[in-house]
């Protein structure tokens, strides 16, 4: 890629595109570089939204705006990209106008699932995905609605932690028998739900919603199968999201949960790249393609991307890793959690830290959870990506080091 002629075009201006934008230039390529983006925001910090999601501190911008004229990075901000033609590598955008693009980057994120019961499009039924989302719920909050949270993952225990710090009526409604079943451990889905208990959430497993009640119009509660109604005055429902890949299973790219890449973020079509929560990428010690929904999954991806489009070689893979606040609960995992992993607690010596280490069959460290223990996870991301076996009971007993146990593994 020599930098003259057609911009790298960037489809998406959130956290991927964003990064990549300012990889490209950190890099040293001169070349245009166009980042198109639904939003009319500036691009912001998403993990702020389910952690601060009212006034100022929820607003971070990724850069500042300057930043994008001032590195030659021209801001299509407010319009879609809504076709592409491959064959004459043009995008069409929803202005109308059109772009020629030497290589074209898909980063469009993904987008919260419906909820698909009567009464779910009512007022007062919220989605946490933008700043504007975010803003609609600071402002339900603020009148001191009560709280219905539909769906026990990340995003809507992050926000029940926040809600309830300010003394909002919370009840997360999980349909499964744990919440966060489908991201975490049991032992860490146990500490938590005990935590948000402990706080005064309310916390309902194994619930299924079968309507939203509504009075004229808005929602008023949510009824459970079991015929059990949940008063709120706002619903947030946080089921999950889908990978925005609509424009790519459009353009006859290969998808399949999200836009299949490979290691270096291409496509099925080789001036075409995806990253971040809308692709599916490999992942060494996984058995097929995997997408992940996170910060560092995204920049990676940025990298790897950066890497292709300079003729560079490609960054070596990064062990997967995510965090969350909850309370006073400084959460930080490393590795992906999986069915079969024997789990061994290491209890941290401050009141509230530990790690707890998912171990496979061969005593390998398949994955980390840690609570303000931020040395354990350090240590513990390392013995991930190491991949040799360990001492389960060395491993236990924090008078041992983390250090230590990486540097003798299995042996004493
Ligand atoms: C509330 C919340 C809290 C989170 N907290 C954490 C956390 O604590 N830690 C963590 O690691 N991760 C967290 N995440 C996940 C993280 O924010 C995402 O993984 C990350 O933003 C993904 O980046 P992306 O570029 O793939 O997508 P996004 O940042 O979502 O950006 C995609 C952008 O593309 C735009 N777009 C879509 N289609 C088009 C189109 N056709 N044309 C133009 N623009 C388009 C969208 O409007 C959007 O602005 C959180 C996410 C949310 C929603």
């Amino acid at each position: 890629m020599t930098g003259t002629g057609d911009p790298v075009v960037i489809v998406g201006a959130g956290h991927g595109g964003a990064t990549l934008a300012a990889l490209l230039r950190q890099s040293g390529y001169t070349g245009g570089v166009v980042l198109v983006g639904s939003e009319v925001h500036h691009p912001y910090h998403r993990p702020p939204l389910s952690k601060k999601f009212a006034g100022p501190e929820a607003h971070q911008l990724l850069r500042p705006a300057e930043f994008y004229s001032g590195n030659d990075i021209r801001l299509r901000l407010g319009t879609a990209v809504t076709a592409i033609d491959r064959s004459a590598m043009r995008v069409r955008l929803a202005d109308g106008t059109e772009l020629g693009y030497r290589a074209l980057v898909l980063a469009t994120g993904s987008t919260p699932r419906p909820l698909p019961v009567p009464g779910a499009d009512a007022a007062g039924v919220l989605t946490l995905r933008t700043l504007d989302d975010a803003r609609a719920l600071g402002a339900a909050l603020e009148r001191g609605d009560r709280l219905a949270i539909v769906g026990g993952g990340y995003v809507g225990m992050e926000v029940a932690a926040v809600a309830r710090s300010s003394g909002i009526a919370v009840t997360v409604v999980e349909r499964e028998e744990r919440v966060l079943a489908r991201v975490a451990g049991a032992e860490l889905s146990r500490r938590l739900t005990d935590a948000h208990r402990l706080r005064g959430t309310e916390i309902r497993t194994g619930a299924q919603v079968r309507a939203i009640r509504t009075a004229d119009g808005r929602a008023r509660g949510i009824e459970l199968a079991d015929g059990t109604l949940v008063a709120a005055d706002t619903v947030l429902v946080g089921i999950g999201a889908a990978p925005d890949d609509g424009l790519a299973h459009r353009s006859g790219l290969a998808c399949d949960g999200g836009v299949l890449v490979d290691e270096q973020g291409r496509t099925s079509d080789p001036a075409v790249f995806a990253i971040g929560d809308v692709a599916r990428r490999p992942l060494p010690g996984t058995d097929g393609p995997v997408r992940l929904e996170s910060i560092p999954n995204v920049t990676e991806q940025a990298r790897q991307v950066t890497a292709a489009l300079l003729g560079a070689a490609h960054p070596a893979p990064e062990v997967p890793w995510f965090w969350s606040d909850q309370f006073d609960l400084k959460l930080k995992i490393a590795g992906l959690v999986g069915p079969g992993h024997r789990v061994v607690a290491r209890e941290g010596r401050k009141p509230g830290a530990f790690a707890l280490f998912h171990l496979t069959p061969g005593n390998t460290v398949a994955a980390v959870e840690t609570a303000n223990a931020p040395g354990d996870f350090v240590a513990g991301k390392k013995l991930v990506g190491d991949r040799t076996p360990v001492d389960p009971v060395r491993l236990a007993d924090p008078a041992v080091s983390l250090r230590d146990i990486a540097a003798t593994g299995a042996g004493v």
